[in-house]
């Protein structure tokens, strides 16, 4: 090998601040072509974001040659969504250059801390399924495995939400704007997507079928590689994200007809596939463009992952062995007709040998079991945009079907339920049955979730293959949610345990002796009501609402949607107004109630919630008689950049779902690590955290899973709730009436109708419930000491949600991919 080219990348930058200095300044100058002298913020940010882009190539390239070198098996990780948030702080605080570079800017007479602001978040996902697949690829990169992520590169990224007169108004989300310094465009590295279309089948000598899927449109997917820096610098893994090219003989037809403008015309047609993220996270619009989308990223990317297969010098047998790709979701489980075509059609496999290694190459993530929320799509459409794929999985679940049948023989109704075909709702195909049926595991979030999936919604398929079903309980990145977000708590916790816990954070349960130490308890305090000064000013910035720093801050930060129970958080902000108006509540304490989260943009229920709750806050917050005892908030346009000031700031964590709806939630962990205590249901990975915190250091309340179902089945009668609770009535008739909508007396009658006479998720019957347990929070948090210790003790036992626990567990029991660090240079 020539020796130049090897040792090329061995002779890396150097990370002090005049290194820094000169690339800032080199960057600036050669690659922006600004004078540092005229340059503005914005130009700094770039400068910099290049300087430290630098560094993370060279890491970059090396940690490729290194998992090259060991012939590493990989993991691919396919997901639609990547709730990234901004890349900057990120990478410099992963690569140990934070503050040389704060001081190199300095000497320029730029503040870090200004121009950070200025990025924009990389909002490619709806929440936390999103978010989930950000923390993993992070996990990957600082532990050093061989995991990569696939998804698109979305022109428009989440909406940007305002809120205008108490309505919630979306904007376009022009993310690229500025261009997107992370990025590096690979124009060269081209893979062609094929849609509608028919097939030709022929019959070979030996009288196998074969077929040939033939005419359609052609789009080309077209990477951008995104570095994803692990901590500590070593590793550097990638992000492919794909963004549609129409072909480069875009619309023969038009040119054929002389209508050379018509043709460029309809260029912007096809490239619309990677245009716009799909803002519904519980519902699905059944469009078709949205099924384009699925099919263009996972066609890309298994042509892209069966390449570098092939170009390594293995088997398509060998896939297996080299190859794990976790489906985020049902999203891309077309992935399993795809990687079934490329090999019968493409590779010439026979149908066996390719489904054996499709099964065992596959593994699925369900994110959920609410039936609105799974996805199906109408044979009709699926077949005129995918036939191929169409007709393989009418063959898989030919095949499938007649196992189940020889296994339980003359069981009709088994067959119906598990067919990857409905047939009862005007025939769809079923995304979730083939996303189990064509993987070696599924796995749910939480142990929750993970039984409920066995014993309801996949209970078919455990009887039938019980070894396929486990859970891997989500976890958050403590670099981000910890060390990135909460300066003051991460050097609090450096000083008594050191800096191991930023990649091994269960080295956090060494806190657990400082919850009775009284300096340490007011310590922890101190940096608490310091990030709570900073959420003050954040807020009376964004919302103009001044709000009491000493006050508890009593956060609902997530999506709007009607199983989170937002209503019920905002009767008991209306019950304390009516006790403090009563004269009832001398002793209670403060609270600032602080919602924040975002509407589906067709989710009528949702955006009147936002409005209810903007009416309540503004009613609230203007009555004398109340003063600073009850505030209402809400901060628009929450994100990942905005979870990272509210959560610091955090006194009470509210996940108060109802029972046997929220799959695990991450939320309740980010809080909980920052030392917010928790009050909610025995829901999702809420029972888990309640296990690692002690049932002493968290408020649960409510119905149990078991007694949601009951009630249910026994016929729930909400109105009798209305009738025997006089403080719901009331809080009810007031929200009814025109008091907190004197303008508009009948706006809010929906909200209290679909209360009173359905209340899909139980909310009067766990209210009495909830209040009380939120009169033990009250009395809790008077006693500053006892508040503390437990949220010291929460901070301290929250090490068993880091993502890196997560990631471990699908490493060993589903993908089989092991640690390969670069050595040292
Ligand atoms: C963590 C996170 C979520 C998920 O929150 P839940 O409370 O688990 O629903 C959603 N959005 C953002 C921006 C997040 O950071």
């Amino acid at each position: 090998m020539n020796d130049i080219l090897h040792e090329s990348v061995f002779t890396p930058l150097e990370n002090d601040r005049k290194a820094l200095s000169d690339s800032i300044r080199g960057r600036l100058i050669h690659s922006l072509g600004k004078d540092p002298l005229s340059a503005t913020e914005r130009d700094w940010l770039n400068a910099v974001s290049l300087a430290v882009r630098e560094r993370m190539l060279e890491r970059w390239i090396f940690t490729r040659r290194n998992y090259q070198a060991a012939d590493a098996k990989r993991v691919y990780y396919l997901s639609m969504e990547f709730l990234i948030g901004r890349g900057l702080v990120n990478a410099m605080l992963n690569l140990g250059i934070y503050d040389a570079a704060r001081e190199a800017l300095a000497e320029f007479g730029v503040d870090l801390e200004r121009i950070e602001e200025l990025e924009p978040d990389a909002a490619l996902g709806n929440g936390g399924l999103g978010r989930l697949a950000a923390c993993i690829l992070d996990s990957l990169a600082s532990q050093c495995l061989p995991g990569f992520g696939y998804g698109i590169r979305y022109e428009y990224g989440m909406f940007t939400q305002e809120i205008r007169d108490g309505f919630q108004i979306e904007h376009p989300d022009t993310w690229l704007r500025y261009g997107n310094p992370w990025e590096l465009p690979r124009p060269e590295a081209l893979h062609p997507v094929r849609f509608y279309g028919h097939l030709i089948t022929h019959y070979r000598g030996d009288g196998e079928a074969q077929h040939f899927w033939e005419d359609g449109e052609t789009v080309y997917a077209m990477p951008y590689d995104l570095p994803v820096p692990g901590y500590g610098g070593g590793n550097v893994n990638n992000l492919r994200l794909w963004s549609a090219k129409a072909s480069r003989d875009f619309e023969l037809e038009y040119f054929n007809e002389g209508d050379y403008i018509g043709a460029v015309e309809q260029k912007n047609v096809s490239e619309n596939i990677s245009r716009v993220l799909y803002p519904n996270d519980a519902s699905q619009a059944g469009r078709e463009l949205r099924l384009k989308q699925e099919y263009f990223f996972v066609s890309a990317s298994l042509q892209d992952i069966l390449k570098r297969h092939h170009d390594d010098d293995h088997t398509w047998e060998a896939l297996p062995e080299h190859v794990a790709i976790q489906l985020n979701d049902t999203h891309p489980a077309i992935a399993v007709a795809e990687l079934m075509r490329l090999l019968v059609d493409e590779h010439d496999l026979t149908w066996e040998a390719a489904w054996d290694i499709t099964v065992r190459t596959f593994a699925y993530t369900n994110h959920t079991l609410m039936p609105e929320a799974l996805e199906t799509w109408p044979v009709e459409l699926m077949s005129r945009v995918l036939p191929r794929h169409m007709q393989i999985i009418y063959d898989i679940n030919h095949r499938f079907l007649n196992e189940v049948r020889h296994c339980f023989p003359g069981d009709q109704d088994l067959l119906r339920r598990v067919s990857l075909i409905d047939e009862d709702h005007g025939r769809r195909v079923r995304m979730a049955h083939l996303a189990v049926v064509g993987s070696h595991h599924t796995n749910g979030v939480a142990a929750l979730h993970s039984e409920l999936l066995r014993n309801t919604l996949f209970n078919d398929f455990y009887r039938i293959m019980p070894a396929r079903f486990v859970n891997v309980t989500n976890g958050v990145t403590p670099r981000l949610w910890l060390h990135q977000a909460n300066p003051g708590l991460s050097r609090f916790i450096d000083e008594h345990v050191g800096q191991e816990w930023v990649h091994d954070l269960n080295r956090l349960t060494e806190l657990e002796a400082l919850a009775d130490d009284a300096e340490a308890r007011a310590n922890f305090r101190e940096i608490k009501l310091a990030n709570k000064r900073r959420l003050a000013a954040y807020i009376e910035r964004t919302v103009g609402v001044q709000v009491d720093p000493q006050a508890m801050f009593d956060v609902q930060i997530k999506r709007i949607h009607e199983y989170k129970r937002q209503l019920l958080k905002l009767l008991h902000v209306v019950t304390l107004y009516n006790r403090i108006r009563d004269g009832h509540a001398d002793d209670c304490a403060a609270r600032v109630v602080l919602f924040a989260g975002k509407a589906a943009p067709a989710y009528v229920m949702a955006k009147q919630i936002i409005r209810l709750i903007n009416d309540v806050a503004d009613v609230v917050n203007n009555d004398p008689l109340v003063g600073d005892r009850l505030k209402c908030v809400f901060i628009p346009n929450y994100g990942v950049s905005s979870a990272t000031v509210i959560i610091p700031a955090a006194d009470l964590s509210e996940q108060i779902s109802t029972a046997g709806t929220e799959a695990s939630g991450t939320g309740n962990m980010k809080l909980a690590l920052n030392g917010a205590l928790t009050i909610g249901t025995l829901d999702g990975a809420n029972i888990e955290i309640r296990d690692e915190v002690g049932a002493d250091n968290i408020f649960i309340f409510g119905l149990h899973t078991d007694e949601v179902e009951a009630l249910r089945r026994n016929g729930y009668d909400p109105m009798n709730h209305y009738r025997d609770n006089p403080q719901l009535a009331r809080c009810l008739n007031m929200i009814a009436s025109d008091f907190f909508a004197p303008d508009d007396p009948h706006r809010h009658k929906a909200i209290v109708d679909s209360l009173l006479y359905e209340d899909r998720y139980l909310l009067l019957a766990d209210y009495a419930a909830y209040v009380q347990a939120q009169d033990q929070v009250d009395q809790v948090f008077r006693d500053k000491e006892e508040w503390t210790r437990r949220a010291l003790l929460n901070t301290a036992r929250m090490g068993y949600f880091s993502i890196d626990r997560t990631v471990q567990e699908y490493a060993r029991d589903i993908w089989g991919i092991e640690r390969n660090c670069a050595s040292q240079r």
